[in-house]
């Protein structure tokens, strides 16, 4: 005897679509039979892995039949030192992807809601779903976050606000001057989760002299929790390792609820040397500039519109649906994200590649608008 499996599920989780990742290459190379492929689907650093990141990952082969540090203590004091905060504010996950769901596992319910805005990283409706959690979703302004708007949103059950800077798949960002207002605005009973995965790209913007930083902010507002990661800037999204970081009450109660051992010895070996590779950080920054302005000038040459992105990739607008261009570039080997699930069915996002690969793009798109 059978049952229906899903409606067994919980009831957040039986509404769930699952994560869209960006197409493998591998997949796009079976289906096609195409050896030359260009990837810019998921946000990763063109330049490949850090040297010191490969040296430091063969440097720790011979221990993989050991668990690995459960506490980090290695990465944590590498972290420690290099942003100011305590070992005791961090804790570190599987990509931030797992601090996100740790923290919506420890102070989500279903007598509870969290504040988003439309068009935020999908993983925070994700995570407030499965929890059986109330979404408020506030209206986004020029495709960014209405701050204003989501500080007013909260309610007596909110327990969570989640902010992106700069957000995926848009690219916008918020200053470092009204982040501050923000966090004014939000009782100390809301925690505030600033998701910074792409805080290494952002300059200044006109008129700010300063970066948005969230640690900046945490000695300030005992309710901010900021995340971070290696997945994009520092090159490492294949061994997931991310971070929170927070008050230490905060970090306490994630501790409690993340797995014993979820960050592998190669990720944390890898993450602890690219800390040490100030000249990757700043060539992955330059390349990235540089690309962008490539990418944004081919927009303008083709005529279409994009949204001013502060990360590393770019989300251009098309006039119609655009999910017949996604599917003619990848005829053309070209995989790029489309981002219906974000209520964007008319955009596409691009990541920044290598100088070859946004050219290439470039062409592609060409091929596929004027044929
Ligand atoms: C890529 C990304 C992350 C990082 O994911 P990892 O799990 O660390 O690889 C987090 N937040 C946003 C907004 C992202 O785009």
């Amino acid at each position: 005897m059978s049952c229906d499996y899903i409606a067994l599920a919980n009831q957040g989780v039986q509404a769930i679509s699952p994560y869209q990742a960006g197409k493998p290459i591998e997949e796009l190379q079976r289906e096609l039979g195409l050896d030359h492929i260009v990837k810019l689907a998921s946000n990763e650093n063109p330049l490949g892995p850090s040297q010191l990141s490969l040296a430091a990952i063969e440097r720790s082969l011979g221990d993989l039949s050991r668990y690995p540090d459960s506490n980090g203590f290695e990465l944590k004091r590498a972290l420690s030192d290099r942003l100011g905060v305590s070992s005791t504010q961090i804790t570190l996950g599987n990509g931030s992807n797992d601090v996100l769901n740790l923290i919506a596992r420890a102070y989500l319910n279903t007598t509870r809601s969290a504040v988003f805005s439309e068009h935020a990283f999908i993983v925070y409706p994700l995570a407030v779903q499965a929890l059986g959690a109330r979404a408020i979703v506030t209206r986004a302004v020029d495709y960014g976050h209405d701050l204003d708007a989501m500080a007013a949103a909260v309610e007596e059950d909110t327990a969570l606000v989640f902010v992106a800077n700069p957000n995926n798949p848009t690219g916008t960002s918020v200053d470092a001057a009204a982040l501050e207002r923000f966090m004014e605005a939000i009782p100390a009973r809301v925690i505030v989760v600033l998701d910074e995965a792409y805080i290494e790209y952002v300059e200044p913007s006109a008129g700010a002299e300063e970066i948005p930083d969230g640690v900046k902010l945490l000695q300030r507002f005992p309710n901010l929790v900021v995340t971070r990661t290696f997945s994009k800037a520092w090159g490492l999204a294949g061994v997931r390792v991310g971070y929170a970081l927070a008050s230490e009450a905060i970090t306490d109660v994630l501790n409690r609820v993340r797995e014993p051992f979820n960050v592998n010895s190669l990720g944390m070996a890898a993450a602890r040397a690219v800390l040490n590779d100030q000249a990757y950080l700043e060539q992955s920054r330059t390349v990235n500039a540089a690309g962008m302005q490539q990418l944004v000038e081919g927009c303008r040459s083709l005529n279409l519109s994009y949204i001013p992105s502060a990360g590393n990739f770019i989300t251009i607008e098309f006039g119609g649906d655009s999910a017949e261009i996604y599917r003619q570039l990848l005829q053309q080997g070209v995989i790029v994200r489309p981002i219906a699930a974000y209520d964007l069915p008319r955009h596409l996002r691009v990541s920044v590649g290598l100088e070859t690969e946004n050219a290439a793009f470039l062409r592609a798109l060409d091929i596929v608008l004027n044929r």
